[in-house]
């Protein structure tokens, strides 16, 4: 049995933290079942030392420079990248994703984001706005305080896509991750540290939804940025308005995967693979309703259930395993549920659909097709390795059908009529958009949902917005006139 435990469940002020009062918190590993270690969540005396240590760095780590602070956040993306096979075992064991993808996609994603934003550091500006001979000019100051509350998909990279803007232009950040998975974001704490970080910059608490909401609503939190599901994004946005902090909310999505019958199929299958089965599914801006136009149906669902008898489901530390298990039975439970509908509701089930006989927390990639708007497993986000397929025959309608739907984070588009493609993206009511590609999420572009799946934006320069404020200066400089 692998054995992951962390030297403490906390990472506070520059150091590992243990207070054993906190409810258990039990990491499975989700190949076998077995329990791999055991935290405990933040009891109020530890959510009470973060905020404060945090509270207390502020002042020393906004008066570095950019460009110290970048070259601590730089050292940690060497860091990170140096020990990307530890940190792929761990990320794996944490989440159960397969080695094949958590070597090429966590710790280097997140170490993408530090290296990024440490670039960025050193350039972040406010201006200078002529008025005739008096003037303007604008100071980019750090919001303060900054909470990071993560989902259970990506705990690396939703640890790092947080703290490396947050900490880039001056604030400094208590992090929550997923109780389902609190091993990585330990290891980023460590690294920053590591790399320079002064104690209490990044720190990290363990805990439920309670600690959460613990965090949040303290008054001397200036910002909180949230990745996770749409009810839980409500409850954050309420809490945190009272005190009119900042929010960044990455939330969940239905996202429109369309393919034109002119598309390359083979292009077209790769994409809905990548949409719908990598980490098991478990991706925010899966394209989960495939529609496909009418002509090409068949092809297109011959060749995508052909190549998903490719898949190598097995051990997740084994480098040739594509496709590992659900991250916890709870989740198995919630898709099996869909699974259901879909087939109570008439969809027919083309591919997939059971728990496979063997330890640990393994679904079948599932294809339903003749799936209409209606059906749950069309409207409802699934989050696991479901895909459904759905006609369609003219733009204008796939267009119609694509955006009906209260989400927005992604939509995609393949097609080998460019006018086309780019139409249906200007229509796409969506924050991040493909064409004749799905799901890549690099750090120099935005990334982030309209309507239901959020508001700001992560990554890219954007996201320095998003961490900082602006203090606008009016410089007089002649005799001051009044009206009286
Ligand atoms: P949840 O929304 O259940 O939880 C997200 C995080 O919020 C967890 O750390 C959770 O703690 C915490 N939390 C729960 N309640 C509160 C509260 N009242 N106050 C503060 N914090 C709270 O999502 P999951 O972890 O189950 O992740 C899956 C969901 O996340 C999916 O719906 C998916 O769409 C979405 N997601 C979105 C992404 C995006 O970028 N848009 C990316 C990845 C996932 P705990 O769970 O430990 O109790």
């Amino acid at each position: 049995m692998p054995n992951a435990q962390p030297p403490a469940s906390h990472f506070i002020d520059g150091r590992y933290v243990e207070d054993t009062a906190g409810a258990p918190i039990d990491c499975t590993y989700a190949a076998t079942g077995e329990v791999i270690a055991r935290l405990h969540a933040a009891t109020p005396a530890i959510v009470e030392q973060a905020l404060a240590s945090a509270t207390r760095a502020k002042a020393e780590w906004a008066a570095m420079t950019g460009t110290q602070r970048g070259r601590i956040l730089r050292r940690a993306a060497d860091i990170l990248r140096e020990r990307n096979h530890d940190l792929s075992v761990l990320e794996t064991l944490d989440t159960g994703k397969p080695y094949s993808e958590t070597s090429v996609a966590d710790a280097t994603s997140g170490a993408d984001a530090l290296e990024y934003f440490g670039g960025l550091a050193g350039s972040l500006t406010g201006e200078h706005i002529q008025l005739g001979d008096d003037w303007v000019y604008t100071i980019r100051e750090p919001l303060g305080l900054c909470v990071g509350i993560g989902a259970w998909n990506y705990p690396t990279q939703i640890a790092c896509w947080k703290g490396a803007p947050a900490l880039a232009c001056g604030n400094t950040m208590v992090f929550k991750p997923s109780e389902t998975t609190p091993l990585s974001a330990l290891k980023v704490a460590e690294i920053l540290t590591e790399a320079g970080a002064p104690s209490g910059v990044y720190n990290v608490v363990q805990g439920m939804g309670d600690v959460g909401a613990a965090l949040v609503s303290d008054p001397r939190v200036a910002k909180v940025s949230l990745t996770g599901s749409v009810p839980t994004g409500r409850k954050i946005y309420a809490a945190a308005a009272a005190d009119m902090k900042h929010v960044t909310m990455e939330l969940g999505g239905k996202s429109p995967l369309v393919i034109f019958a002119d598309a390359d199929i083979e292009d077209a299958v790769s994409g809905a693979i990548l949409g719908n089965f990598y980490s098991t599914g478990q991706v925010c801006s899966n394209g989960t309703r495939v529609f496909v136009e009418r002509t090409i149906r068949e092809a297109f669902v011959a060749r995508l259930v052909e190549r998903l008898k490719g898949v190598v489901m097995g051990d997740p530390l084994d480098p040739a395993t594509t496709y590992g298990p659900m991250v916890s039975e709870r989740q198995l439970k919630i898709v099996e549920g869909f699974i259901a509908k879909g087939i109570e509701e008439g969809a027919t089930l083309a591919h997939g659909g059971k728990r496979v006989d063997r330890p640990g927390f393994f679904l079948e990639p599932t294809v339903f097709t003749a799936v209409t708007d209606s059906m749950t497993i069309a409207t409802d986000e699934i989050f696991g390795p479901v895909l459904s397929v759905l006609d369609f025959d003219t733009e204008d309608e796939v267009l119609a059908r694509a955006n009906d739907t209260p989400f927005g984070l992604a939509a995609g588009v393949f097609t080998k009529d460019l006018a086309r493609a780019h139409r249906m993206v200007k229509g796409f009511e969506a924050g991040t958009c493909y064409i004749n590609s799905y799901n890549l999420a690099p750090v120099e572009a935005p990334f982030g949902g309209m309507k239901l799946s959020g508001v700001g934006r992560e990554n890219s320069k954007l996201a320095i917005n998003h961490y900082s404020q602006m203090k606008s200066v009016y410089v007089g400089m002649g005799p001051v006139e009044a009206p009286f």
